[in-house]
Protein backbone atom coordinates (compact mmCIF):
# COMPACT_ATOMS: atom_id res chain seq x y z
CA UNK A 1 0.00 0.00 0.00
CA UNK A 2 1.28 3.80 -0.36
CA UNK A 3 -0.30 6.18 1.27
CA UNK A 4 0.03 9.83 -0.26
CA UNK A 5 -0.45 13.27 0.92
CA UNK A 6 -0.41 16.09 -1.18
CA UNK A 7 1.20 18.22 1.65
CA UNK A 8 0.30 21.94 0.24
CA UNK A 9 -1.34 23.06 -2.96
CA UNK A 10 0.03 26.78 -4.05
CA UNK A 11 2.23 28.14 -6.23
CA UNK A 12 4.32 31.06 -6.04
CA UNK A 13 4.01 31.49 -2.72
CA UNK A 14 2.44 30.36 0.51
CA UNK A 15 -0.93 31.62 1.71
CA UNK A 16 -2.43 31.20 5.18
CA UNK A 17 -3.96 27.82 4.63
CA UNK A 18 -2.56 27.24 1.23
CA UNK A 19 0.92 25.91 1.61
CA UNK A 20 3.50 25.45 -1.25
CA UNK A 21 3.02 22.16 -3.27
CA UNK A 22 4.88 19.19 -2.31
CA UNK A 23 4.00 15.68 -2.43
CA UNK A 24 4.77 13.17 0.61
CA UNK A 25 4.28 9.38 -0.21
CA UNK A 26 5.49 5.94 2.34
CA UNK A 27 5.59 3.19 1.28
CA UNK A 28 7.05 0.12 3.20
CA UNK A 29 8.91 2.08 6.12
CA UNK A 30 10.34 4.51 3.31
CA UNK A 31 9.14 7.93 2.89
CA UNK A 32 9.76 10.05 -0.04
CA UNK A 33 8.88 13.78 -0.70
CA UNK A 34 8.70 15.90 -4.04
CA UNK A 35 9.64 19.17 -3.71
CA UNK A 36 10.29 20.90 -1.00
CA UNK A 37 9.05 25.13 -0.66
CA UNK A 38 9.04 27.47 1.65
CA UNK A 39 6.84 25.71 4.82
CA UNK A 40 6.88 22.25 3.48
CA UNK A 41 8.02 20.89 6.87
CA UNK A 42 4.97 22.81 8.22
CA UNK A 43 2.63 21.00 6.36
CA UNK A 44 4.44 17.80 7.55
CA UNK A 45 3.89 18.35 10.91
CA UNK A 46 0.28 19.37 10.15
CA UNK A 47 -0.62 16.24 8.63
CA UNK A 48 1.57 14.49 11.61
CA UNK A 49 4.28 12.49 9.07
CA UNK A 50 7.61 12.84 10.13
CA UNK A 51 10.49 13.79 8.34
CA UNK A 52 13.00 11.31 9.73
CA UNK A 53 11.95 8.20 7.48
CA UNK A 54 12.32 10.85 4.13
CA UNK A 55 15.01 8.80 2.57
CA UNK A 56 14.30 10.28 -1.32
CA UNK A 57 13.98 13.85 -2.07
CA UNK A 58 13.10 14.41 -5.60
CA UNK A 59 13.01 17.86 -7.09
CA UNK A 60 10.99 19.01 -10.34
CA UNK A 61 12.94 22.26 -10.86
CA UNK A 62 14.92 24.71 -8.71
CA UNK A 63 12.64 27.82 -8.71
CA UNK A 64 12.36 29.00 -5.15
CA UNK A 65 8.66 27.74 -4.49
CA UNK A 66 10.02 24.24 -5.04
CA UNK A 67 13.64 24.26 -3.53
CA UNK A 68 13.22 26.80 -0.14
CA UNK A 69 12.38 24.82 2.39
CA UNK A 70 15.50 22.50 2.01
CA UNK A 71 18.05 23.63 4.68
CA UNK A 72 15.16 23.90 7.18
CA UNK A 73 13.60 19.93 6.64
CA UNK A 74 17.50 18.88 6.73
CA UNK A 75 18.38 20.62 10.13
CA UNK A 76 14.77 19.06 11.44
CA UNK A 77 16.30 15.40 10.01
CA UNK A 78 19.33 15.96 11.48
CA UNK A 79 17.88 17.15 14.82
CA UNK A 80 15.85 14.42 14.95
CA UNK A 81 19.30 11.99 14.72
CA UNK A 82 18.80 10.81 11.33
CA UNK A 83 22.02 9.21 10.27
CA UNK A 84 21.20 6.64 7.25
CA UNK A 85 22.05 8.94 4.01
CA UNK A 86 19.36 10.78 2.05
CA UNK A 87 19.31 10.50 -2.02
CA UNK A 88 18.28 13.49 -4.10
CA UNK A 89 16.91 12.84 -7.75
CA UNK A 90 16.40 16.67 -9.44
CA UNK A 91 17.74 18.50 -13.01
CA UNK A 92 21.37 19.38 -13.89
CA UNK A 93 23.12 21.64 -11.57
CA UNK A 94 21.35 19.48 -8.18
CA UNK A 95 24.57 19.58 -5.77
CA UNK A 96 25.56 22.75 -6.82
CA UNK A 97 21.94 24.37 -5.42
CA UNK A 98 21.78 22.55 -2.84
CA UNK A 99 25.50 22.94 -1.51
CA UNK A 100 24.44 26.78 -1.56
CA UNK A 101 21.46 26.21 0.75
CA UNK A 102 23.34 24.27 3.00
CA UNK A 103 25.92 26.78 3.76
CA UNK A 104 23.49 27.38 6.38
CA UNK A 105 22.81 24.03 7.09
CA UNK A 106 26.57 22.70 6.82
CA UNK A 107 26.52 20.28 9.70
CA UNK A 108 24.30 17.41 9.54
CA UNK A 109 24.76 13.67 10.68
CA UNK A 110 23.46 11.96 7.32
CA UNK A 111 25.30 12.07 4.03
CA UNK A 112 23.70 13.08 0.90
CA UNK A 113 23.60 11.71 -2.23
CA UNK A 114 22.80 12.94 -5.35
CA UNK A 115 21.31 11.70 -8.58
CA UNK A 116 21.28 14.11 -11.50
CA UNK A 117 18.65 14.16 -14.74
CA UNK A 118 20.30 15.03 -17.84
CA UNK A 119 18.49 12.60 -20.46
CA UNK A 120 14.88 13.53 -21.38
CA UNK A 121 13.80 9.92 -19.63
CA UNK A 122 15.49 8.08 -16.76
CA UNK A 123 14.59 5.16 -14.79
CA UNK A 124 16.35 4.99 -10.68
CA UNK A 125 15.48 2.40 -8.06
CA UNK A 126 14.76 3.30 -4.56
CA UNK A 127 13.44 1.61 -1.26
CA UNK A 128 11.21 -0.27 -3.15
CA UNK A 129 9.94 2.68 -5.34
CA UNK A 130 10.93 2.52 -9.36
CA UNK A 131 10.88 6.18 -10.43
CA UNK A 132 10.23 7.41 -14.10
CA UNK A 133 11.80 11.23 -13.98
CA UNK A 134 10.75 12.72 -17.39
CA UNK A 135 11.82 16.06 -18.97
CA UNK A 136 8.90 18.51 -19.55
CA UNK A 137 8.45 22.24 -20.69
CA UNK A 138 9.15 25.19 -18.28
CA UNK A 139 11.04 28.46 -18.52
CA UNK A 140 14.72 26.51 -16.42
CA UNK A 141 14.87 22.84 -16.58
CA UNK A 142 12.05 21.13 -15.05
CA UNK A 143 11.16 17.05 -14.34
CA UNK A 144 7.82 15.36 -13.56
CA UNK A 145 7.49 11.92 -11.49
CA UNK A 146 6.02 8.66 -11.89
CA UNK A 147 6.08 6.52 -8.92
CA UNK A 148 5.22 2.57 -8.98
CA UNK A 149 5.51 -0.11 -6.82
CA UNK A 150 5.68 -3.03 -9.12
CA UNK A 151 3.47 -6.23 -8.17
CA UNK A 152 4.70 -9.82 -8.84
CA UNK A 153 3.18 -12.33 -10.07
CA UNK A 154 1.10 -14.94 -8.01
CA UNK A 155 2.67 -17.27 -6.15
CA UNK A 156 1.90 -21.44 -8.22
CA UNK A 157 1.49 -23.72 -5.09
CA UNK A 158 0.78 -26.44 -7.83
CA UNK A 159 4.07 -25.52 -9.60
CA UNK A 160 6.09 -25.27 -6.38
CA UNK A 161 5.13 -28.48 -5.21
CA UNK A 162 5.69 -30.12 -8.41
CA UNK A 163 9.21 -28.89 -8.49
CA UNK A 164 9.75 -29.90 -5.09
CA UNK A 165 10.30 -26.98 -3.11
CA UNK A 166 10.66 -26.65 -0.15
CA UNK A 167 7.68 -24.84 1.78
CA UNK A 168 9.93 -23.07 4.07
CA UNK A 169 11.31 -21.50 0.68
CA UNK A 170 7.86 -20.26 -0.58
CA UNK A 171 7.97 -17.01 1.02
CA UNK A 172 11.46 -15.68 -0.14
CA UNK A 173 10.83 -16.62 -3.45
CA UNK A 174 7.83 -14.90 -3.39
CA UNK A 175 9.97 -11.59 -2.26
CA UNK A 176 11.99 -12.40 -5.45
CA UNK A 177 15.06 -13.92 -3.50
CA UNK A 178 16.66 -17.11 -5.93
CA UNK A 179 17.75 -19.81 -3.30
CA UNK A 180 20.29 -22.27 -3.31
CA UNK A 181 19.13 -25.34 -1.56
CA UNK A 182 21.39 -28.94 -1.64
CA UNK A 183 22.74 -28.42 -4.98
CA UNK A 184 19.55 -26.80 -6.08
CA UNK A 185 19.37 -23.39 -7.56
CA UNK A 186 15.16 -22.32 -7.12
CA UNK A 187 14.23 -18.75 -8.70
CA UNK A 188 10.99 -16.82 -8.33
CA UNK A 189 10.49 -16.97 -12.13
CA UNK A 190 9.98 -20.76 -11.11
CA UNK A 191 7.03 -20.31 -8.86
CA UNK A 192 5.48 -17.00 -9.72
CA UNK A 193 2.52 -16.07 -12.39
CA UNK A 194 2.83 -13.04 -15.17
CA UNK A 195 3.96 -10.06 -13.41
CA UNK A 196 0.60 -8.14 -12.09
CA UNK A 197 -0.44 -4.29 -12.20
CA UNK A 198 1.42 -2.34 -9.40
CA UNK A 199 0.32 1.27 -8.12
CA UNK A 200 1.12 3.58 -10.20
CA UNK A 201 1.02 7.35 -9.44
CA UNK A 202 2.32 10.41 -11.46
CA UNK A 203 3.43 14.17 -10.49
CA UNK A 204 4.12 17.05 -12.56
CA UNK A 205 3.89 20.64 -12.14
CA UNK A 206 5.19 23.39 -13.64
CA UNK A 207 5.12 22.98 -17.29
CA UNK A 208 3.38 23.49 -20.33
CA UNK A 209 1.38 20.24 -21.90
CA UNK A 210 3.43 18.33 -23.50
CA UNK A 211 3.50 14.72 -24.58
CA UNK A 212 6.35 13.08 -22.08
CA UNK A 213 3.09 13.97 -19.18
CA UNK A 214 0.61 11.97 -20.93
CA UNK A 215 2.56 9.09 -22.02
CA UNK A 216 4.55 8.96 -18.48
CA UNK A 217 1.07 9.10 -16.87
CA UNK A 218 -0.57 6.64 -19.32
CA UNK A 219 -3.19 4.68 -16.85
CA UNK A 220 -2.51 5.74 -13.55
CA UNK A 221 -3.88 5.49 -10.67
CA UNK A 222 -3.60 8.83 -9.50
CA UNK A 223 -2.10 11.98 -11.43
CA UNK A 224 -1.75 14.87 -9.55
CA UNK A 225 -0.78 17.79 -11.80
CA UNK A 226 -0.33 21.79 -11.66
CA UNK A 227 -3.72 23.75 -12.45
CA UNK A 228 -1.87 27.21 -12.34
CA UNK A 229 -4.55 29.45 -13.52
CA UNK A 230 -8.76 28.41 -14.02
CA UNK A 231 -9.82 31.48 -15.15
CA UNK A 232 -10.41 31.46 -19.39
CA UNK A 233 -8.80 34.58 -20.14
CA UNK A 234 -5.36 33.48 -18.12
CA UNK A 235 -4.80 31.27 -21.00
CA UNK A 236 -2.05 33.86 -22.42
CA UNK A 237 -0.30 34.18 -19.45
CA UNK A 238 -0.03 30.18 -18.53
CA UNK A 239 1.55 29.93 -21.89
CA UNK A 240 3.61 32.90 -21.32
CA UNK A 241 4.77 31.74 -17.94
CA UNK A 242 5.14 27.88 -19.12
CA UNK A 243 2.20 26.72 -16.57
CA UNK A 244 -0.85 24.87 -17.38
CA UNK A 245 -4.60 25.52 -17.26
CA UNK A 246 -6.92 23.79 -15.21
CA UNK A 247 -8.57 22.99 -19.07
CA UNK A 248 -4.64 21.97 -20.27
CA UNK A 249 -5.14 19.45 -17.41
CA UNK A 250 -7.89 17.87 -17.78
CA UNK A 251 -7.01 16.84 -21.27
CA UNK A 252 -3.79 15.43 -20.69
CA UNK A 253 -5.67 13.42 -17.56
CA UNK A 254 -8.31 12.52 -20.11
CA UNK A 255 -6.08 11.48 -22.73
CA UNK A 256 -3.46 9.17 -20.03
CA UNK A 257 -7.13 7.53 -19.03
CA UNK A 258 -6.04 8.13 -15.56
CA UNK A 259 -8.42 6.47 -12.63
CA UNK A 260 -8.21 10.25 -10.70
CA UNK A 261 -6.40 13.51 -10.64
CA UNK A 262 -5.59 16.16 -8.76
CA UNK A 263 -5.26 19.78 -9.54
CA UNK A 264 -2.43 21.63 -7.13
CA UNK A 265 -0.12 24.91 -7.69
CA UNK A 266 -2.73 27.31 -8.06
CA UNK A 267 -1.80 31.11 -8.68
CA UNK A 268 -2.28 33.11 -5.40
CA UNK A 269 -4.86 34.99 -7.56
CA UNK A 270 -6.92 32.11 -7.54
CA UNK A 271 -9.68 32.41 -5.60
CA UNK A 272 -13.70 30.26 -5.45
CA UNK A 273 -11.57 27.57 -7.64
CA UNK A 274 -14.82 24.99 -7.77
CA UNK A 275 -16.54 27.16 -9.50
CA UNK A 276 -14.54 26.18 -12.67
CA UNK A 277 -14.58 22.57 -12.22
CA UNK A 278 -18.37 21.97 -13.89
CA UNK A 279 -16.33 22.76 -17.03
CA UNK A 280 -13.05 21.31 -15.95
CA UNK A 281 -14.91 17.73 -15.35
CA UNK A 282 -16.66 18.07 -18.68
CA UNK A 283 -13.40 16.79 -20.15
CA UNK A 284 -12.24 15.01 -17.48
CA UNK A 285 -15.28 13.26 -15.25
CA UNK A 286 -12.30 12.57 -12.17
CA UNK A 287 -11.08 15.90 -11.86
CA UNK A 288 -10.50 17.01 -8.41
CA UNK A 289 -9.15 20.18 -7.00
CA UNK A 290 -6.21 19.70 -4.51
CA UNK A 291 -6.65 20.52 -0.60
CA UNK A 292 -3.48 20.54 1.62
CA UNK A 293 -3.20 17.75 3.15
CA UNK A 294 -5.50 15.74 1.05
CA UNK A 295 -4.58 11.98 1.72
CA UNK A 296 -4.94 8.81 -0.46
CA UNK A 297 -4.20 4.96 0.50
CA UNK A 298 -3.71 3.02 -3.10
CA UNK A 299 -3.58 -0.46 -3.08
CA UNK A 300 -3.12 -3.19 -5.05
CA UNK A 301 -6.01 -4.16 -7.30
CA UNK A 302 -8.35 -6.49 -5.62
CA UNK A 303 -7.56 -10.18 -6.57
CA UNK A 304 -10.60 -11.69 -8.95
CA UNK A 305 -11.73 -14.51 -7.60
CA UNK A 306 -11.80 -17.15 -10.21
ZN1 LIG B 1 6.19 26.67 -9.03
ZN1 LIG C 1 8.60 27.11 -11.64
Amino acid sequence: MLDVCLLGTAGMMPLPYRWLTSLMTRYNGSSLLIDCGEGTQIAMKQKGWSAKPIDTICFTHYHADHISGLPGLLLTMGNAERTEPVTMIGPKGLERVVNALRTIAPELPFEIRYVELSQPVEHLQEQGYCITAFKVNHNIACYGYTLEIPRAGQFQVEQAQKLGIPQNCWSRLQKGETLELNGNIYTPEMVLGAPRKGIKLTYCTDTRPVPAITENAKNADLLIIEGMYAEKEKAAKAKQYKHMTFYEAARIASDANVADMWLTHFSPSLVHAEGYMEEVRRIYANAKLGKDGKTVELDFEQEKSS
